[in-house]
């Protein structure tokens, strides 16, 4: 580890550039262990999808979730994605863990046999940026699954919009003329939030939590959040917010015309089998 390195450089009594050098090799083979593991997780089923219900703030129904992925280690340890995302980026194994959580989220839907309710998926540039990977067959797959396009929404970042790469606009385009949705994940803490409404045509934007913590004690974040929702609906756009918490964060969020809400408040991300007795639960007779 890194103090050991620490440790060696000094007792050499030599430069900092050692060390600098011994702290690479240690994260890279930290790097390269954890992508061995990921590959062997592949292999032995060790992922996991977990959803969180995100409510229409309405009538409180929950109409979509978000899917998100954990890593559940033969220890039982439960990694969560800030722990391997990037790891899985940088070694280009997020197009196979993304085909497999495209997958997974695909016999969910076909699992749930209400036609309103749609699956978020999150996606990373590198996935779409990857010569492997193929929008075509994951459009030929949504029509083998019988499942209606305008049920997957997909959820990407204002980074996914630095790629202005042809290989990623044309994918995007696959799957909208497919009729699957686009939500801008995340919104605001890109630098080029505007932009990327500008280029691309979203269905939903999702303010950060970060707006979000403070909104009922903070007048700032109240005229950044309203200032948001106007440019949505300008745009016609709908709107999520993330990390809501308590009941006065909603009763705000109501206020100020918000159409949807996901957070702590109306519950964690669950396991398939509960979120489909909560949506059971949520009007859907
Ligand atoms: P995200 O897409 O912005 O997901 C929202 C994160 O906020 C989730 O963290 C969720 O558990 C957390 N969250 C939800 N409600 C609350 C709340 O009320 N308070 C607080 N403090 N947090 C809340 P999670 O599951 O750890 O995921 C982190 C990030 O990892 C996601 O951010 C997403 O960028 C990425 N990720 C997750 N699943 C996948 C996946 O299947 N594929 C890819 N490519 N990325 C994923
Ligand atoms: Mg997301
Ligand atoms: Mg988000
Ligand atoms: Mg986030």
């Amino acid at each position: 580890n890194s103090d050991q390195a620490m440790f060696a450089a000094k007792s050499q009594g030599t430069s900092n550039y050692y060390f600098f050098t011994q702290a690479l090799q240690i994260k890279s083979s930290y790097r390269l262990k954890i992508a061995t593991e990921l590959r062997e997780a592949l292999q032995l089923q060790q992922f996991e999808m977990v959803y969180q219900p995100i409510v229409r703030l309405s009538d409180g129904r929950i109409l979509h979730a978000e899917s998100l992925i954990r890593w559940r280690l033969s220890s039982g340890e439960i990694l969560m994605p800030s722990n391997f995302i990037t790891i899985a980026e940088e070694t280009g194994l997020i197009v196979e863990i993304g085909d497999w959580v495209f997958n997974e989220v695909l016999h969910f839907l076909q699992s749930i046999a209400h036609d309103d309710v749609s699956i978020a998926v999150n996606i990373s540039p590198a996935q779409l940026n990857s010569p492997k990977h193929s929008a075509l067959s994951w459009h030929e797959k949504i029509q083998e699954a019988k499942i209606l396009p305008r049920r997957l929404v997909f959820e990407v970042t204002e980074s996914m919009m630095m790629f202005k790469s042809h290989l990623v606009s044309s994918k995007i385009k696959i799957l909208q003329q497919g009729g699957c949705l686009f939500s801008l994940d995340d919104f605001g803490t890109g630098y080029s939030s505007l932009a990327s409404l500008k280029n691309l045509e979203f269905d939903f934007i999702k303010i950060d939590l970060q707006f979000i913590k403070e909104l009922h004690r903070d007048a700032r974040d109240k005229s950044l959040v309203s200032a948001m929702l106007a440019m949505a609906k300008g745009l016609g756009l709908q709107t999520i917010a993330e990390g809501v918490e308590t009941v006065e964060q909603v009763r705000l969020l109501k206020e100020m015309g918000c159409d949807f809400a996901q957070g702590y408040y109306y519950s964690k991300p669950v396991s398939a089998e509960e979120f489909k007795d909560m949506l059971s639960k949520s009007n859907h007779d």
